[in-house]
Formats: structure tokens, C-alpha cells, sequence
């Protein structure tokens, strides 16, 4: 992939920054956050997201500079919104209850760091935000696989619903309202098995990508999520090839992947980081 000598500056610099911290836990977003950060600056993806999982503000505030002085926008903004889109089938009033407090547990939560290229990105991330917009047209993700994605999350809801009439006798929509504002945990059936072995499938498959292929996507290689993974594979590669070789080394085992040695290697290099091709 031919890339600008800014967006590999862009890359170089943003090396320096370390992306390991003590209240990120997951490390597939130490490697997949500077990549998406590289697309949005090669035009390659509308936006990134930074702290909606494993919020540190100082270096969300670092990211913010450095996007900034490469000419990116940025804006403060709460993460995306979940669920008004996909309704699930349980009771209305429940299910009102469950929006409010997912609203203001947005509200009460850390603003998290929106990156963009295009301008126009300004207003569909608000749209985003608010729920009128599918994070998936704002993050550049398959509207498949969010959807799917979203499916299982009001699908654990319908589940709990389940649950809190059948083992916790909740015969009205208030008495599951009761239930769920003292977060009583019922035995939920839910395939979290199914769940956890379409995240692993997804992370072997496309382990550039950030969101989970739905089952549409998986096996086909010419899916939406098969032509994204390719772009940030083909993106990461031209970088540095062993910057690439990363994802798959996670992908392989990431149970015990540690990224730490690959990144703490890197800002601690004097000066940009050589680019070239081997
Ligand atoms: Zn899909």
C-alpha cells in the first residue's frame, strides 16, 4: 500500500507514545488503537474511538495532541449508543428503564476521544452519540456485524427478562424493574459459550479488525469484515511488517499475549522509528 511520508510520520511519532497502561486490560486495543488512528489519518476509516474501554485520560489527552498537530479534528464526547436501534422483545416499561440507566451511566462516565479527518465526521458522531446514527457508517464497521453484535446484547437482556419471571416470580413490568435497579443476578440462559466462540473465531479470522464478523461474515472472503480486515492488514504491513506480525501473534494465543515487549520497544527507540520495507 503506498503511503504519504505524513501518514508515516503520523505512525513514527505516534509510536512514541505508550499505549500501555495499568487501566487498560485488553491487549488487542494496545495494537489496534494506534492502527485505527493511522487509518483515520490515511483516509482509511471516518473516525476512531478512544476510551470506551479502559479510560486513561492522559493518554487519551496525548493521542488528542498529536492528532491535532497532524491536522485531524477531535472532540470530547460520550461512546457510542447501544441499543435504541435493535429493540428487544420484552416489556416496554422494562425495557424504558434499561435505556435511562444506560444513559446515565453514559452520562456519569468519562468523556472518551473522538478523531476524524473529514469535518462532516463532526456531526454524524453526534448523531452517533445520540442514537440517530449507526455506529457503523461513524466507525467504518460492517452494518452487519454491529447489528449482530447489538443482537446479542438485547438478546442477554430478553434472557435476564426470562429469567426474572421465571426464577424470581416477577409477574409485572415493575417487579423487573425492581429487580434489575437492585441488579439481582437470576441464572441466565444465555449461550455466552456461542458468544465468546464467535469472538475467538472472528479474532483468528480478522484479527485486524476491532469488531467482532458476524456469521454471515466469517467464512466468506469476500465479506465486508473480510475487505476491512484486508485494508488494515495491507495498512499495518506497509507500516512495518513486524507491526503486523503482532496481530497475528495475538491472534494465534490471546489468552497470554503480552504486548508490552513490542511497545515498550518502540518508544523507547531514539527518533522515528525506520519505516522501510523488509
Ligand atoms: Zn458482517
Amino acid at each position: 500500500m503506498e503511503l504519504t511520508a505524513e501518514v508515516r510520520r503520523f505512525y513514527s511519532e505516534l509510536r512514541q507514545i505508550s499505549f500501555v497502561r495499568d487501566e487498560r486490560e485488553d491487549p488487542q486495543q494496545n495494537l489496534i488503537e494506534p492502527l485505527e488512528l493511522v487509518a483515520v489519518m490515511a483516509g482509511l476509516k471516518p473516525t476512531y474511538l478512544g476510551g470506551h474501554g479502559g479510560h486513561c485520560l492522559e493518554l487519551l489527552q496525548q493521542i488528542e495532541e498529536h492528532a491535532l498537530r497532524f491536522g485531524l479534528h477531535t472532540v470530547w464526547n460520550e461512546s457510542v449508543s447501544p441499543y435504541d436501534h435493535v429493540v428487544p422483545d420484552v416489556d416496554r416499561t422494562f425495557w424504558n428503564y434499561v435505556i435511562e440507566q444506560n444513559h446515565e451511566a453514559r452520562l456519569a462516565a468519562p468523556k472518551c476521544l473522538w478523531a476524524y479527518r473529514d469535518e462532516s465526521e463532526g456531526d454524524k458522531i453526534r448523531r452517533c452519540v445520540s442514537g440517530e446514527l449507526s455506529v457503523a457508517a461513524v466507525l467504518g464497521y460492517p452494518e452487519c456485524c454491529t447489528e449482530h453484535h447489538f443482537r446479542h446484547r438485547v438478546g442477554w437482556l430478553e434472557s435476564l427478562a426470562k429469567a426474572y419471571r421465571k426464577r424470581e416470580g416477577a409477574k409485572t413490568a415493575d417487579a423487573l424493574v425492581s429487580l434489575y435497579r437492585k441488579q439481582v443476578s437470576s441464572r441466565v440462559e444465555w449461550p455466552e459459550d456461542l458468544v465468546q466462540k464467535e469472538l475467538y473465531h472472528s479474532l483468528e479470522r480478522y484479527p485486524f479488525v476491532h469488531f467482532t464478523a458476524c456469521p454471515n461474515c466469517i467464512d466468506a472472503d469476500d465479506s465486508p469484515a473480510a475487505a476491512i480486515n484486508t485494508t488494515l492488514q495491507e495498512l499495518a504491513t506497509s507500516l512495518e511488517p513486524r507491526f503486523a506480525a503482532e496481530f497475528k501473534k495475538y491472534a494465534a494465543n490471546p489468552d497470554f499475549y503480552q504486548v508490552s515487549d513490542f511497545l515498550e520497544h518502540c518508544h523507547a527507540v531514539e527518533g522515528p522509528i525506520p519505516t522501510t520495507l523488509s
